[in-house]
């Protein structure tokens, strides 16, 4: 048995322990075409095992990878996966409740990316769920700076979809095969223009007024930078989202409103990520910063600036580091900033 066909074994419950362990190593034997089993999933969440958007990743992994795959089952708590090879193609995956669907797209971005061909992908499901990426995150922030890297990758929203009815869609283009280079992303600069949007689908446009109020008040945008968005969706929702836009990239960052917590502490959750980002004077924050691991171990070098790395940014370092030769490399830049840096193993 040659080492590439040797089987990575992880237990689930390391780390951070949620589905990004899951996604990751999907995405990771795709691209590498090595077996893993991952066993004690989510072991220590309160459901353990997989939820029906985990076992959409699994689903859509296996399809554009031709894999193998045992324990791909709700509640499951370990699933054997051997992937064939990536084809791309025009493929639709859906959820089936307000699951997030970005967290799928996630998971079959790289090997499409990487496969040579034209790929159509529809995802339908949850847009904007708590916990995952918005799809505007995706849109706006994470797809711009791998199209910085040579990636050819875009996103059109067709409908919201809030958590609980979901029933949101988005499509994803992909022209796969061209080759990244380094992502080096160690400055923010300065800060050209902010805006906030306050998404609203069958709920009183108020609730919108009260937390732009806000972020006006508390971070002193303008009325002109502040917009209240009534949204199509299936069912009710709220989503506050912050932009900020600086020399060297955009982060965004969001909220959502929930029933007994009040439009001012949806605001007050984004006003304080805000506050953080902008203080920290660093390019990438906390989400982007677990996130753009995955470029950056497959290209094996680059790295960026961020602060208050998490649990997941680790978590999901040492998951990649089992499948590619790339060691990750943080060092501390002062005032709570952290370097991290990508190089090839020996
Ligand atoms: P997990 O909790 O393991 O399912 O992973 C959740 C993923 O969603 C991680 O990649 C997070 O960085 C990402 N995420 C969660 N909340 C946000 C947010 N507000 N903006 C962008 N990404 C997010």
């Amino acid at each position: 048995m040659s080492k590439g066909d040797e089987r990575i074994e992880i237990d689930g419950s390391e780390g951070e322990g949620g589905g990004q362990i899951l996604r990751s190593a999907l995405t990771l034997s795709l691209v590498t075409g090595r077996p893993f089993r991952l066993h004690r999933i989510r072991a220590r969440r309160v459901k353990p095992g997989l939820l029906r958007q985990h076992l959409t990743a699994v689903r859509a992994a296996t399809t554009i990878g031709a894999a193998e795959v045992s324990g791909d089952e709700l509640g499951s708590t370990e699933l054997v996966f051997t992937p064939g090879s990536v084809s791309h193609g025009d493929y639709t995956f859906a959820v089936g409740s307000a699951g997030s669907v970005t967290l799928v797209l996630q998971t079959v971005l790289w090997p499409l990316l990487l496969a040579p061909g034209r790929s159509r992908l529809t995802f339908e499901g949850g847009t904007h769920n708590p916990m995952a990426p918005p799809f505007e995150f995706i849109a706006e922030v994470f797809l711009p700076l791998l199209r910085r890297m040579g990636a050819k990758v875009d996103a059109r929203l067709v409908r919201h979809g809030f958590y609980p009815a979901g029933g949101g869609s988005f499509v994803v283009e992909i022209e796969g095969g061209h080759p990244l280079v380094p992502l080096e992303l160690y400055n923010r600069g300065a800060v050209l223009r902010r805006r906030a949007r306050a998404l609203l689908a069958h709920l009183p446009k108020s609730i919108g007024d009260r937390e732009l109020r806000v972020v006006r008040n508390e971070l002193g945008l303008e009325r002109d930078e502040v917009r209240v968005v009534d949204v199509d969706s299936a069912g009710p929702g709220n989503a506050l989202m912050v932009w900020i836009e600086a020399e060297h990239g955009t982060e965004l960052f969001c909220a959502f409103g929930e029933r007994r917590v009040s439009a001012e502490q949806v605001a007050a959750r984004v006003v304080s990520e805000v506050r953080a980002h902008v203080e920290a004077d660093a390019p990438v924050g906390p989400h982007l910063a677990d996130q753009l691991l995955i470029p950056l171990a497959l290209v094996g070098r680059g790295g960026y600036q961020s602060y208050a790395l998490t649990q997941h940014t680790l978590t999901n370092m040492e998951i990649l580091g089992r499948f590619l030769p790339v060691r990750f490399v943080v060092s501390d830049e002062g005032k709570g900033r952290s370097r991290v840096e990508a190089h090839p193993r020996e």
